[in-house]
């Protein structure tokens, strides 16, 4: 957003200024900690069985209130609009993963239930969880599309949740970054389980369609917001600029832009788990996803964790499903060797 409104023509500089404005109110909702989880978890829903989802789509109707009005509830039929099918299907997809794969009952595993609000906004092209919810924009249409269109956005965006839940790490610096690498993780996941494809088919973008035709890919592939599999070429853009994502960490960005760096040096670990998924091989949620889920599950990773205590802690977690060597190997080659 930044590279856009410096670019950009007047209607893109306009539309990155504003997203850039509303995307940090709702940031900083983000970082008071559990406050909307709690105040949801008190409401009774002993009427749900585990194992039930229940969403409810919503539209804002291109103003900037929220939830909007209700289009979808759970069990109704598609409205044939694509932003509320997608978004209805988004979070669908993401609460059976997290259900068949681990038995989690939603993001907070109390069967929480899924809220969307599609029509954010005008043109407002960004995506985010604010704590109780997916938000939704359209895109510019220029730049972007609408942000319903990846299923792992979605799914990154709910994951935010399901961390904020567990290990609540940090939002800045390192621990920002492993918390921009989990979300990045579980959407690339879910989008894989979706898709029936093992980790050498999957293509490890993250935000695939979510960029128009106009803007040029850093590699061969479409353009996308960021490549597990080779970090730092998901886009290479007159208008965007260059993807910043490291992929090892003698490139590790010392910034004090975007929270320390979040979405540029979680390259690092997202490189590390494709790394580990492609050394075990087959359905990459079938161990490396297990493994990580074990990691975020784990009581000794702390808020403030660093790149190398969790690669630590995922070694370890790596034991009980004896790919320890493989774990070990894939956040060597990215320059972190924990203790052996
Ligand atoms: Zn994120």
């Amino acid at each position: 957003m930044r590279a856009i409104a410096e670019n950009g023509d007047k209607a893109a500089r306009n539309m990155a200024l504003e997203a850039l404005g509303s995307d940090m109110t709702f940031r900083n909702l983000r970082s008071v900690p559990n406050l909307h989880l709690e105040v949801i978890r008190k409401r009774p829903f002993s009427f749900m069985s585990a194992g039930e989802k229940q969403r409810t789509i919503y539209t804002a109707n291109n103003e900037q209130a929220l939830p909007g009005v209700v289009v979808r509830a759970e069990g109704s039929p598609a409205t044939c609009e694509p932003a509320v099918d997608e978004a209805y299907d988004g979070l669908g997809a993401t609460y059976d993963f997290f259900w068949d794969v681990f038995k989690r009952n939603s993001i907070d595993d109390e069967g929480m239930p899924l809220n969307g609000t599609v029509h954010f906004g005008t043109n407002y092209s960004n995506a985010f969880w604010d704590g109780q919810r997916m938000v939704f924009g359209d895109g510019d249409g220029e730049i972007f599309n609408r942000f319903t269109i990846a299923l792992d956005v979605i799914a990154h965006e709910l994951t935010h949740g399901v961390t904020e839940d567990e290990a609540q790490l940090i939002y800045t610096g390192q621990s920002g970054a492993l918390n921009e690498s989990i979300s990045d993780v579980f959407g690339a996941l879910i989008k894989q389980y979706t898709l029936k494809q093992t980790a050498d088919q999957a293509d490890w973008l993250i935000g695939s369609g979510i960029f128009t035709d106009k803007i040029k890919s850093g590699g061969d592939h479409p353009a996308a917001i960021r490549s597990m599999q080779a970090p730092g070429t998901a886009y290479d853009d007159p208008v965007l600029g260059k993807d910043p994502q490291p992929a090892h960490m003698d490139a590790f960005v010392n910034t004090f832009e975007d929270n320390g760096g979040v979405h540029i040096n979680s390259g690092i670990p997202n490189h590390a788990f494709y790394l580990a998924a492609i050394n075990i091989g087959g359905n990459a949620w079938e161990k490396a996803g297990r493994v990580w889920y074990q990691t975020l599950l784990d009581p000794a990773l702390k808020p403030n964790t660093k790149f190398q205590r969790f690669a630590e802690l995922t070694i370890e977690n790596a034991k009980r499903f004896e790919v320890e060597a493989q774990v070990r190997d894939a956040w060597q080659q990215v320059g972190i060797t924990p203790p052996s």
